[in-house]
């Protein structure tokens, strides 16, 4: 179901209503009763079970994403998240001690978990599933209201996200609410305790922007142009197949895919050759994009080793692998977001080094593929990076509740598992005092006005 304008300005009229219901919600303290929170984690669970088929269906018809990989990915991931997530929760939630030198340590220093109040999580359409669910696990967990905001490209998720949550979820607690740029800017003229975004850079930056007017903190999972680096102690065989599936996964469409290949001289026509195994991938998500990825490809000028075939009708284009690329090429110069593997050769560390350092400052993943662990932590010391992966594209976002997150422009901050509850929840620094007569002889010192000498003295 598309976003209509009429469906829009429905939801924004009654926004006010929906965000003072739910903070009502908060201040009752229901969400705090830590078996409450269980049954509504469990509830989640459930309502990726029940409906497996429904949400595959809807994921389907959005993107063309194959079915394992729905499976896999976004169900099966935020399932096993929601099971990590109630196994340790008590653990992750528990009052911290805080050491502390005397004479403080019989003050009862400890850190306590807050809840943040109300969450505002805004959703892309890339994985509708995961990058909208895995963040809900934390906001139940530390015992927040929440509101999510699917992304309209994949209108057919956001309309089951609606149709299911309400069902599975305590209404009074968590609403979705569906719509385009206009929702998702209605809604950030409000306060909350945490925002929770993910998306493009630019718009990362909008979101902080009216974030910071209500000093709002924020969470933003942005864009990537993630490098891969292939050195001539790489398993060559194994490593092209792995990038291969990194890449052309979801047509390109993975916030964590490579988005070029820096490749030993010694080793790059092997690799070149091993690559040559075409995988059948999804379609583009709309035309607009589909326009950009094709005008991205028309102003390369490397030369083709496969691919560089599209359908606008279909939203397809064929997995393409470009080598002869230039530092200064158009492909390396942003994130493709789309089913293009550019490939650039090097022959010295210093060369690759410079080319990481130039093509992705602030990647959001990775990847080095080498026999050479050494090697491999050596490549890893160059530059920073949100996340990182030995040997794999994408493996580091397998283990469950791994964080996930990226650093300056793709991202601030990270989720999942217990950098959820980091995110959700506030760390509150308690002390209890003692009030014992002896205890507060110590404190004299601060009633001056209020003593007599002969105590202070
Ligand atoms: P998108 O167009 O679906 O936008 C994301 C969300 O932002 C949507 O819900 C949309 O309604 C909202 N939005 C759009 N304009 C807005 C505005 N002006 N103000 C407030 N909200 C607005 O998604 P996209 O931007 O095409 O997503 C692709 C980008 O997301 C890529 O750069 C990709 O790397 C990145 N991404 C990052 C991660 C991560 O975990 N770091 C995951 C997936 C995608």
């Amino acid at each position: 179901m598309a976003a209509s304008s009429k469906y829009v300005l429905a939801e924004v009229s009654s926004l006010l209503t929906t965000l003072e219901e739910l903070n009502a919600t908060f201040l009752s303290g229901k969400t705090l009763d830590v078996e409450w929170r269980k049954e509504q984690l469990r509830s989640l669970w459930r309502m990726i079970d029940e409906n497996e088929t429904k949400i595959s269906d809807a994921v389907f018809a959005d993107l063309g994403k194959p079915r394992v990989q729905t499976q896999v990915l976004e169900m099966g991931m935020v399932k096993n998240d929601i099971v990590h997530c109630f196994q340790k929760l008590d653990e992750w939630l528990a009052i911290e001690a805080v050491e502390v030198p005397p004479p403080f340590e019989n003050w009862s220093p400890v850190i306590v978990r807050r809840p943040k109040g109300l969450c505002l999580v805004i959703g892309t359409w890339n994985y509708p599933i995961t990058l909208t669910l895995l963040s809900m696990i934390g906001i139940i967990a530390c015992s927040n209201v929440g509101i999510l905001k699917p992304s309209e490209h994949a209108p057919n998720t956001a309309a089951i996200l609606s149709e299911l949550i309400p069902k599975y979820l305590d209404p009074e607690s968590f609403r979705v609410i569906n719509g385009g740029v206009d929702v998702a800017q209605a809604l950030l003229k409000f306060p909350y305790g945490h925002i929770l975004y993910t998306g493009s850079t630019n718009i990362g930056k909008e979101v902080m922007k009216a974030a910071a007017e209500h000093l709002t903190p924020v969470t933003l999972e942005l864009g990537g142009g993630n490098s891969v680096v292939v050195t001539e102690k790489a398993n060559i065989e194994l490593a092209a197949k792995r990038i291969a599936w990194g890449k052309f996964a979801i047509a390109g469409q993975t916030c964590f895919a490579p988005n070029h290949v820096i490749v030993h001289e010694s080793v790059h026509d092997t690799f070149v050759a091993a690559l040559q195994k075409i995988v059948k991938v999804g379609k583009i998500v709309n035309a607009i994009h589909w326009k950009r990825i094709m005008s991205l490809l028309a102003s390369t000028k490397g030369t083709t080793v496969f691919g560089r075939t599209g359908k606008e009708n279909e939203l397809f284009i064929s997995p393409t692998v470009v080598k002869g690329i230039s530092p200064e090429d158009p492909l390396v110069q942003t994130e493709i977001f789309g089913p293009i593997l550019p490939i650039l050769k090097y022959s010295t560390d210093s060369e690759a080094k410079n080319l990481l350092q130039t093509l992705s400052p602030d990647a959001l993943g990775l990847y080095i593929f080498t026999e050479d662990l050494t090697e491999a932590r050596d490549i890893l010391k160059w530059c920073t990076a949100g996340t990182a992966c030995i040997n794999d594209a994408m493996g580091q976002i397998a283990p469950t509740s791994m964080p996930f997150g990226g650093v300056g422009a793709s991202g601030i901050g990270s989720y999942r598992g217990k950098a959820s509850i980091d995110t959700f929840s506030h760390k509150q620094g308690m002390v209890t005092v003692p009030t014992a007569p002896e205890f507060e002889n110590l404190l004299a010192w601060r009633y001056p006005q209020m003593e007599s000498q002969e105590t202070v003295g």
